[in-house]
């Protein structure tokens, strides 16, 4: 397995401390302005913001919940 640092903070990341991040910048540079990053979660934080991460969790926390209840409802059947 390969191993995973924050691009911010250089910590090694495991499965449950990792962020995936997409980043476009615009106006693009010659380069095509893409970036493949990897974030702690505490840096992640830090770069969108308090704002946004918490909604972002509570979206999070919603969509695992209707997934369980998806799971469940099968289950019933
Ligand atoms: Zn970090």
């Amino acid at each position: 397995m390969t191993k995973t640092f924050c691009n911010k903070c250089g910590k090694q990341l495991n499965f449950d401390d990792h962020r995936k991040v997409e980043l476009t910048v615009r106006p693009y540079t010659t380069y095509g302005g893409r970036f493949n990053l990897d974030y702690c979660e505490s840096c992640f934080k830090e770069i969108i913001g308090e704002e946004e991460y918490n909604s972002m969790i509570q979206r999070e926390a919603e969509h695992k919940r209707r997934i369980i209840e998806k799971r469940k409802a099968k289950n019933d059947e």
